[in-house]
């Protein structure tokens, strides 16, 4: 049988891989997204935005609607899968779990996973519970918020919050006893060794339930227990930093030619819809 051998394949349909395909479409080449899930990657968990330029205030959901629009105006190819490892010679293949696909250039747009709290956070996502300060503090102004933090994983995220809000309280795992003595701000208290049972409210987040059976009210809790780039399958085949981010050049490029990074997965300074969407332009534009 004939293999299908695609210009570009885009592995994650999120906001940069969205771009890049509609950039690389527009080059009128042969190109699929290749996503497991619905089109949108992490829009999906943002309850509102108001920092993507020309909208003054939008959900995740309806941004993510009209990107989807957008491909299918397009008549963008995407495929419904989940790519497991990677054989990166002139031709490129991706081993899917359905089947394996073929391409002369590669895109990754794979994202990031922010590590879990592993309670019954997923409740309240969008409803009190915060995977990004920068995103969402704005809508806390002036309320008592919580950090949850391993290792002091959640000190900047508590100083960006004790800017806007009344008290922050930083939870962390280990023993902060240290930062506690020199934390620089009044409104943050810091509280060493502290593990969180529960998740408690009515329809949004309201309390917190501490494993000593404590409890504190508060209007969010921010999980800044720090993200985990999806590059398990590139180790040993890409050039990666020492967090596993994917080095590129300003065009996208990795240390394989023909094989380009984009968005939160790649080693850039500032995870975020506009820039993954930027870097995105720049990949469909240069594959
Ligand atoms: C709660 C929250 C609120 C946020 N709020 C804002 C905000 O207000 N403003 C802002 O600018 N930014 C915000 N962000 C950050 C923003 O969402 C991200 O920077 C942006 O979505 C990154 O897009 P991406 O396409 O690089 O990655 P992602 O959105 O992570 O997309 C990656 C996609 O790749 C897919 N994928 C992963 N592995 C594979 C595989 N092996 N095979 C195939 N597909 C795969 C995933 O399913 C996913 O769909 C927020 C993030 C969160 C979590």
């Amino acid at each position: 049988m004939k293999r299908e051998v695609f210009d570009i394949l885009i592995i994650g349909g999120g906001v940069a891989g969205m771009t890049a395909a509609i950039y690389a479409k527009r080059r009128n080449k042969k190109v699929a997204i290749i996503e497991p899930f619905i089109l949108g990657g992490q829009l999906a968990q943002i309850e509102k935005i108001e920092n993507f330029p020309s909208y003054p205030l939008i959900s995740g959901f309806e941004l993510m609607q009209n990107f989807q629009k957008q491909i299918q105006n397009f008549g963008i190819k995407v495929i419904s899968d989940e790519i497991k490892s990677v054989k990166f010679s002139d031709l490129k293949e991706l081993v899917g779990n359905k089947q394996t696909y073929y391409a002369k250039s590669i895109i990754i747009a794979t994202g990031l996973s922010s590590n879990k709290l592993g309670k019954n956070e997923n409740e309240y996502l969008g409803r009190g519970v915060s995977y990004c300060v920068t995103c969402d503090a704005n809508f806390y102004k002036n309320q008592i918020v919580a950090v949850a933090s391993k290792s002091g994983s959640g000190i900047l995220g508590a100083l960006e919050l004790s800017e806007i809000c009344e008290k922050v309280y930083l939870l962390d795992s280990e023993d902060m006893h240290k930062y506690a003595e020199n934390c620089p701000k009044k409104n943050i208290e810091v509280c060493s060794n502290v593990h969180i049972e529960k998740l408690v409210g009515e329809n949004k987040l309201e309390k917190i339930e501490l494993e000593n059976a404590d409890f504190l009210a508060v209007s969010a809790l921010f999980i800044e227990l720090g993200k985990k780039p999806q590059t398990d399958m590139f180790k040993g085949i890409l050039e990666l930093n020492s967090q596993g981010y994917i080095l590129t050049n300003d065009r996208m490029e990795t240390s394989i030619k023909g094989v380009f990074a984009c968005g939160d997965i790649r080693a850039n300074a500032l995870k975020q819809l506009v820039v993954a969407c930027g870097e995105g332009a720049i990949a469909g534009q240069y594959a």
